[in-house]
């Protein structure tokens, strides 16, 4: 059996329940160790297996899935994050179906959560926005144009733009060709939930001078929109004049 497990943003304490246990009952482990923090892999058995995908190729992991499958093994594929998201799994999985393997995912904390958490902020403010999109820039990966960033800015809603921190001068460019004014609040979150975790608070416009004095280029997260200023309106939801199912205006 093989288990698609999101390990979470970082600190060992993010993974779920679930994963911790299939951790500990994998014969082997295969982990993106450019960013699963490897303390999590000392709760695997003596006799566990553990290979870094870091160095392998697809083909590389499936043999090393086909290897598992052959000795019966139970074999957990460690994602960061939540692996639905840029995990490169489907690609995994669609040969595991050829192969007649079974497999399974285990969702998992992702960085876009867990920067929310160190910003102590929340994506959806009533009265400034009640959506989040989630995306990048073009990398090696290409991102369709009708997704462009720019195109994106044009809804001005909470934005949390992953894989770019490299890329951020040309993120100002299309947030503000877009649409949204140069002085909405901005942040970088660096390795959130990590002992190095580091957060730069500023602005679209000032996001490229706190890169460059960062010098922070991976493993970051660039958040942008109102939901880091200060206005919003109360919820309706736990506001006094309000009724619902479980609860009765006050007078
Ligand atoms: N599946 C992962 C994302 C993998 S893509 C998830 O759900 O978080 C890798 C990108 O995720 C990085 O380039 C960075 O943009 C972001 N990332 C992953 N871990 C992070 C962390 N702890 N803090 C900030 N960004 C992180």
């Amino acid at each position: 059996m093989i288990y698609f497990v999101g390990a979470g943003p970082g600190a060992p304490d993010l993974i779920t329940l679930r994963g911790k246990e299939l951790i500990t009952r994998a014969d082997q482990i295969i982990y993106a160790g450019s960013l699963v923090n490897g303390e999590l892999l000392a709760w695997a058995k003596p006799a566990c297996m553990a290979y870094n995908s870091a160095s392998m190729t697809l083909e590389e992991v499936i043999e090393r899935f086909k290897a598992g499958e052959r000795k019966k093994q139970m074999t957990v594929r460690l994602h960061t994050g939540d692996p639905a998201l840029y995990g490169a799994i489907r690609e995994q999985m669609d040969r595991l179906d050829e192969l007649g393997f079974s497999y399974e995912l285990v969702p998992g904390v992702s960085s876009f959560s867990a920067a929310a958490a160190a910003l102590k902020a929340e994506y959806t403010l009533p009265g400034i926005s009640q959506t989040l999109i989630i995306t990048r820039v073009s990398g090696r990966t290409g991102v369709p144009e009708h997704e462009d960033l720019r195109l994106l800015a044009s809804h001005g809603a909470s934005l949390a733009i992953f894989l770019s921190a490299a890329l951020i001068g040309e993120v100002r460019e299309k947030l503000l060709e877009g649409g949204y004014p140069p002085d909405t609040p901005a942040a970088i979150v660096y390795k959130a939930s990590w002992p190095e975790e580091r957060i730069l608070r500023g602005t679209i416009d000032t996001l490229p001078r706190l890169q460059e004095e960062s010098g922070i280029t991976k493993t970051a997260l660039i958040l942008v929109g109102g939901f880091l200023g200060t206005g919003y309106e109360r919820s309706r939801l736990y506001d006094p004049g309000f009724s619902h199912e479980y609860r009765d205006a006050r007078k």
